[in-house]
């Protein structure tokens, strides 16, 4: 009886789960230039991998019994890229096998941004397990979520003391679920109402934690600056690294102040708090057309059309989603102005009042200079902000876009400079410590891609084109994408913080937002 006992539990033990991935076929990767991801150049070698892991990194490895061989001659082998700002939250549900991500070379995703995540995390993090995606992923809790289940429909006000004190013992229940860190979108509702106390008061629960808070911040447009200064406050008061989601100089007035931004960042960090930004690589947002106006006074043609004047005209704005008229999807308001014989402005408001104001539009609304100045900086990391289901080309291409346009035709970073803030420097902002480095012992997340021809091809008409150059993906240990296939294979998990236990139950979603 007893031995059966302990039989039982040896079987169902953790233990047992661990085991699971030795019974993986080793990979032999062979011939190619390996980057570790830290920022060094690449060098020539063979990588072995057994299990999950990584086991050998050499010159001329031979292969082992049973031992698969990827002939990565010519082409570039890297850790897997980490998407540091991510909606896929639920896209994964009808595409496990993350085709759109693995032909960018991604082998993780950080979801619950802008404020916006799935509560219970545990159940989030269930239900990927359960789900068995291609890819891994990992969570942060959201405060917009958190403020929307204390405050309910009466958010238009700043918080008490007891609901910031039930708030906090929310985000407390996230992060010991396993959630990463805290977000929030201030741009949005519920978290625009929101006081710089009430963001200190739940960063410094995350801080207990570990984790970091991110931010979509509440302008990034003519006031980015100001907005900026408010995230490195938090970060300062509540003792929590900070990043700087999407960061951008998003309109007209503020074209060319990246630097500004960006000398904020130094002068943080030299006051020791740490900040880094994340960046994705379009002078074109995603959002909802409300955002043209930061105090929300949607009758007052005045503003709307100063808020047009200000990204640069009703032509760079183009519609990505209309429900009353799908018909108006990639059309820019100029052209539906002229067909409607009615200036932008008035359209905009026809608009709100046909779809409400959160109809999603791309707005062409960034400069070049700004997009380098952001990319080139030292405490930036690189991000998709997109969606496997979204009408943005950024979430079927930003990685390869930084790989093939930043790096390769612009000479603005180097490509092991452009690895590391795909990688390792991402792993170390979220946590992840033992994934972003090609190196003995850390989980085998690795990309292999050609260095040559790596590019996206989606733009605004066509968002989804697959982009190229991206042949073989292996995420722990298990070959995901093979000479540009999808496979199999789904070794995806969900990645808790690392400290936090399993468990729990019952599960609300939201839904999600971008910029
Ligand atoms: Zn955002």
């Amino acid at each position: 009886m007893r031995r059966s006992i302990l039989l039982a539990v040896l079987l169902l033990s953790p233990l047992h789960a661990q085991q699971a991935p030795s019974s993986i076929p080793g990979l032999l990767i062979r011939g190619g230039t390996v980057y570790d991801g830290t920022g060094q150049p690449g060098l020539r070698a063979d990588v072995r991998t057994r299990g999950d892991l990584i086991v050998e990194i050499g010159a001329s490895l031979p292969a082992g019994a049973g031992e698969r061989v990827v002939d990565a001659s010519g082409l570039a082998v890297a850790p897997g890229f980490i998407d540091v700002h991510n909606h896929s939250d639920h896209a994964l549900d009808a595409e496990t096998g993350a085709a759109p991500l693995l032909q960018q070379g991604i082998t993780t995703l950080l979801v619950g941004q802008d404020g916006s995540s799935d509560l219970p995390v545990a159940s989030f993090m269930d239900r990927i397990d359960a789900l068995h995606p291609a890819i891994n992923l990992a969570t942060s809790v959201g405060h917009g979520t958190v403020r929307q289940v204390v405050l309910g429909a009466d958010y238009k006000r700043p918080a008490t003391e007891t609901e910031i004190a039930v708030m906090k013992a929310l985000v407390e229940r996230g992060m010991r679920d396993g959630a990463l860190g805290l977000s929030s979108g201030l741009e949005y509702d519920p978290g625009f109402y929101a006081t710089t106390a009430e963001l200190v008061a739940l960063a410094e629960v995350a801080a207990r934690f570990g984790g970091f808070y991110s931010s979509h911040v509440r302008d990034e447009e003519n006031e980015f600056l100001k907005a900026w200064r408010e995230a490195i406050e938090i970060g300062k008061r509540a003792h929590i690294p900070v990043e700087i989601s999407h960061m951008k100089a998003a309109s007209r007035p503020v074209w060319g102040q990246a630097p500004a931004g960006l000398a904020l960042v130094d002068a943080a960090v030299r006051d020791g708090v740490s900040v880094v930004g994340d960046w994705y690589p379009y002078t074109y947002w995603h959002s909802s057309i409300y955002v043209l106006i930061p105090d929300r006074d949607f009758e007052n043609r005045q503003k709307w059309q100063l808020g047009l004047d200000e990204i640069g005209g009703a032509s760079h704005v183009l519609i990505a989603s209309f429900k009353p008229d799908p018909s108006l999807v990639g059309k820019t308001l100029d052209q539906i102005a002229q067909a409607r014989r009615v200036d932008p402005a008035q359209l905009v408001i026809d608009l709100v009042h046909e779809a409400g104001p959160d109809f999603g539009v791309i707005v062409t609304a960034m400069i070049e200079d700004d997009l380098r100045a952001i990319l080139k900086h030292p405490r930036t990391i690189i991000c998709s902000d997109g969606s496997i289901t979204g009408r943005h080309p950024r979430g079927y291409g930003a990685f390869p876009r930084v790989l093939g346009r930043y790096v390769r035709e612009e000479h603005v970073l180097p490509l092991e400079e452009a690895l590391a803030k795909m990688t390792s420097r991402s792993a170390r902002q979220i946590g992840l410590h033992d994934r972003g480095e090609l190196a003995v012992g850390k989980k085998a997340d690795i990309v292999i891609f050609d260095p040559a021809t790596i590019g996206d091809r989606g733009t605004p008409e066509d968002p989804s084109l697959a982009p190229v150059g991206v042949e073989d993906v292996v995420v722990n240990g298990e070959l995901v994408l093979s000479g540009g296939q999808v496979t199999a294979a789904r070794p995806g998990r969900a990645l808790r913080r690392q400290d936090a236990p399993r468990p729990a139950a019952g599960s609300t979603s939201h839904g999600t937002n971008g910029s």
